[in-house]
């Protein structure tokens, strides 16, 4: 019968015993290095459903992004309604604190999950990936800014990042955007007739998008074309220079005035990091302030700044990987004594919670069974037949070691022995 395979850009993530740092294994691990950063900082975690109301996206990520243009997953549900498989987390999170009613605190939340983009696959770049995401809810610009590039640093050092360019820059206060929008406008206008329909488009809606555009004769009109930097107030430019200053020790941070980001929302304060180690997909981190977004959502006045982190991308710059736990093998000879030894195993188990303990639960030869530990990676065999399950002794069998002789311990030798596992 012919097999079903998986939606294209979708990957099953299977974790290995054996321990190597592959893909799921990588991406697990950094998942976790995450969620343990996100609780030093004291940040609740919230989680959203996947599907939402279709609106939701084309009024918060914008018309002009490409997400909303052509990458979304929509369909209509039984009832004739719009939804959409979210492909960020913010626009949800926003959602999510307005219906709750408390779109008028500060709140400080993380979340991890899959997001989904009908985007061309390629290395780092899927149809289904995971994002884990911080949203600094209630914080005007300043400290937030620092927090949020704090978190930044302490994952690079956590996963032992050091190939990263934090690029950071300003898109100005209502006012500067403004006035930059217009000259921008002004310069690109009499161009227009050099300029692709896409960014035409975007001329028109959100002028500052043209400056991400791919079209290499758009970048190199834009080369004479006004700055950014010369419309920022000296309070832009003082927060670029004292979140460069604050952390330019643990982290290479560069001010770069073309930086936009892909998303309608962003005002002020924006930022992406990227590694070369990455290839052609390089940004493994985004985002930005969003202080008109709850607004926008029907929500109050909130000001709000958060980042978006691509975790297979960064799972392939993680450095610290390492799984530190010992496994055990546990090989039960015959079917006739598995329940009193699986009681055995069940409480050495209790004894040190940083082991693990795999008892084998298919029939099988010793050899076969010894074999399949040694493929799992595992460090020990204890084994167990009748004469042992008798005399209440276990085999222990070092399998990093092919020279070790293998070893009879009695119940509380054992105990000690896995006690003392580190
Ligand atoms: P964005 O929400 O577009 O600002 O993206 C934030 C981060 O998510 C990016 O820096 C990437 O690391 C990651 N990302 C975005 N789109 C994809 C994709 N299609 N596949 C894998 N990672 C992605």
């Amino acid at each position: 019968m012919e097999k079903i395979q998986s939606l294209t850009g979708m990957m099953d993530l299977i974790e290995d015993k054996a321990n190597k740092a592959d893909t799921a294994n990588g991406i697990f691990y950094t998942e976790n290095i995450l969620k343990d950063i996100f609780e030093t900082y004291s940040i609740l975690e919230i989680r959203t459903p996947a599907l939402e109301d279709s609106s939701l996206f084309k009024r918060s990520v914008g018309d002009t992004s490409d997400i909303v243009n052509k990458e979304l997953y929509s369909f209509t549900d039984k009832n004739d309604k719009s939804i959409t498989l979210r492909p960020e987390g913010t626009a949800s999170v926003i959602r999510s604190i307005i219906e709750k009613k408390i779109d008028n605190e500060s709140n400080k939340f993380w979340y991890l999950g899959p997001m989904w983009r009908y985007e061309r696959p390629q290395k780092g770049r899927y149809r289904q990936f995971s994002q884990a995401g911080v949203e600094i809810l209630g914080y005007s610009e300043g400290i937030a800014e620092l927090e949020i590039v704090s978190i930044i640093c302490s994952i690079n050092k956590a996963l032992g990042i050091e190939n990263s360019i934090l690029k950071i820059n300003h898109l100005g206060d209502k006012e500067s955007k403004e006035k930059y929008c217009n000259a921008l406008k002004n310069f690109l206008m009499p161009l227009s007739s050099k300029l692709d329909k896409k960014d035409i488009q975007r001329l028109n809606t959100n002028p500052l998008r043209v400056l991400d555009s791919k079209s290499s004769e758009t970048q190199e009109i834009l080369k004479d074309a006004p700055k950014i930097n010369d419309f920022l107030t000296d309070q832009s430019i003082d927060l670029l220079n004292l979140v460069k200053n604050t952390f330019s020790e643990e982290c290479n941070i560069e001010i770069d005035h073309t930086l936009v980001r892909g998303l309608d929302y962003y005002t002020g304060f924006v930022f992406e990091a990227v590694s070369s180690d990455l290839g052609a997909q390089d940004a493994y981190l985004g985002g930005g302030r969003y202080d008109d977004l709850c607004k926008q959502l029907g929500g109050k006045d909130l000001p709000a700044i958060g980042m978006a982190i691509g975790i297979e991308r960064l799972s392939l710059l993680t450095k610290t990987y390492k799984k530190n736990r010992t496994l055990i093998s546990f090989i039960i000879i015959s079917s006739n004594l598995e329940p009193k030894a699986y009681k055995i195993a069940h409480n050495l188990r209790s004894i040190n919670s940083s082991i693990d303990i795999d008892v084998q639960l298919s029939d099988g030869s010793l050899k076969s069974k010894l074999r399949r530990a040694n493929k799992d990676n595992a460090s020990y065999a204890f084994i167990i037949g009748e004469d042992e399950l008798k005399s209440e002794n276990i085999i222990v069998k070092s399998l990093n070691d092919e020279n070790s002789e293998q070893i009879i311990m009695n119940i509380s030798e054992i105990e000690n022995f896995i006690q003392n596992i580190k």
